[in-house]
């Protein structure tokens, strides 16, 4: 059968990938001129920069695991050490693994009390039924209660340890108030946080698509190729990509949602579409502070996070820790991630500006570095407000005969949501056309 997969990004790629390994004829087409969506890499005088993603959760990332495995690929994830500092609002530093999520128990502001309440809520959600999987929307979906994520933490784990544990945590993750979370991931990462490490591609997240493409052997891959719309041509469908149209037996719509929505008008209900166009995104940037001498060769770990408060930057990361290859020999960035209600009304200089002092703040001081790089996303990430994952489950069943959607907005942003949403449409179609 002839395909059509819509977007390159990892749910693109994984389509493509599981669609080749079933032998069919996939057309691949992207807008951008590389492969991997939001987790590309860029180029800039020997720095070697992500657009966006940092990397992969161990054991929680199953899908991801799996096909990397299948491709060989798996043993060449370099692990990152994610020790990290939380800064306290009154300066106070304390030292814990981003990856252990219990390290944070450790803290000095928890009395013994508080340490054996938080305990005893993990331990309550350990055994509970929960989530399975982390990125499975249908999954997450059966444990959404309506709650946010805010209400669930202050009450299983107390106001404390919503301030100085999942605050800090979910604010690196996602960016966005604990107000506007369901609580299904949060669960799943709870029940399963000694699955938990992180690792990076020794290129950078960017690979993992490229990784992905280098296993599609026979695709027709076409980029700078921007899909302007899919029609109906008696029982297939004409893709049509500036001024080129391509006929096909079925397509894969792996682009972000609001893009599918448009392209879907006219053949799938509107419902559907508009259930696709009113999909929460947070707005989103971080900036790159570049020096080719690392002024803090010697720093003693590689994050820094701000707990017990909402500051306008989520997280602060040494890159050269968390991937070695992202910077040239001797050169260090520093990637500052901001958090997403306060970007609203900053322009690029004040972001810039603030990017600054966050690693004036956070590093100490440095010489000028050699150049600064704001990325910025109108629509960053895919945030799964309580009752997100249903209403998203539920467009799968809205699609006509033939069309087919993957993207990480199945459940929160998250490589793990992408490649597991590219492989279960890809899963989809071939039982449907066999
Ligand atoms: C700053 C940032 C940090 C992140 N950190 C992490 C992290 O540490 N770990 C993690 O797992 N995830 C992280 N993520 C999330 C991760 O990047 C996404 O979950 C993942 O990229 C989603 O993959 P996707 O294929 O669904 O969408 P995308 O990566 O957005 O890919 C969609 C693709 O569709 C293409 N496209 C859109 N419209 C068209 C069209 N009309 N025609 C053709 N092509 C089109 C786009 O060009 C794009 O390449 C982060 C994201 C951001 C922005």
């Amino acid at each position: 059968m002839k395909i059509a997969v819509v977007g390159a990004g990892p749910a693109g790629c994984a389509t493509t990938y599981t669609l080749r390994k079933n032998g069919h004829d996939v057309y691949l087409f992207d807008a951008q001129d590389q492969v991997g969506g939001r987790t590309s890499q860029m180029q800039r005088e020997g720095f070697n920069l992500g657009t966006g993603a940092l990397f992969l959760m161990g054991g929680i990332y199953p899908r991801t695991n799996a096909i990397l495995k299948e491709l060989g690929k798996y043993k060449e994830l370099v692990p990152w050490d994610a020790k990290a500092h939380i800064i306290d609002r009154d300066q106070q530093r304390y030292t814990v693994e981003f990856d252990q999520v219990m390290s944070f128990l450790k803290l000095p502001v928890f009395s013994l009390g508080e340490k054996l309440s938080v305990a005893y809520g993990v331990l309550k959600q350990l055994f509970s039924p929960g989530p399975k999987s982390c990125f499975d929307g249908a999954e997450l979906a059966k444990h959404d209660n309506g709650e946010s994520l805010q209400a669930w933490s202050e009450r299983v784990l107390g106001d404390k340890a919503t301030r100085y544990i999942t605050l800090p945590y979910m604010g690196f993750l996602y960016a966005v108030p604990l107000s506007s979370l369901s609580i299904s991931l949060f669960q799943a990462v709870v029940q399963q946080f000694y699955k938990l490490s992180l690792s990076v591609p020794p290129k950078g997240m960017g690979q993992i698509s490229d990784w992905l493409i280098e296993g599609s052997q026979g695709v027709h891959l076409s980029l700078s190729s921007r899909v302007e719309s899919v029609c109906r041509k008696g029982a297939r469908y004409v893709v049509t990509t500036q001024g080129r149209e391509v006929e096909v037996d079925a397509v894969v719509l792996a682009s972000e949602p609001g893009v599918s929505a448009d392209l879907l008008q006219g053949l799938a209900p509107n419902s559907a579409c508009e259930s696709l166009r009113n999909c929460t995104y947070s707005e989103y940037a971080h900036v790159q502070v570049c020096y080719k001498q690392n002024p803090w060769p010697d720093f003693p770990v590689s994050l820094a996070l701000p707990g017990n408060q909402v500051k306008t930057w989520g997280a602060c990361v040494l890159q050269s820790r968390r991937h070695p290859g992202a910077v040239p020999p001797g050169g260090e960035a520093v990637g500052v991630y901001f958090y997403t209600p306060p970007l609203k009304g900053m322009s690029e200089e004040d972001i810039k500006r603030e990017a600054l002092m966050a690693v004036t703040e956070v590093f100490g001081s440095a010489p000028e570095p050699s150049f600064v790089e704001v990325f910025y996303y109108k629509r960053g990430l895919s945030i799964a407000v309580p009752g997100h994952y249903a209403k998203m489950d539920s467009v799968h069943q809205q699609m006509p005969k033939g069309i087919y959607l993957a993207g990480d907005y199945f459940a929160h942003a998250g490589v793990e949501a992408a490649i597991l949403s590219g492989e279960l449409a890809a899963n989809r179609l071939v039982r449907d056309l066999s």
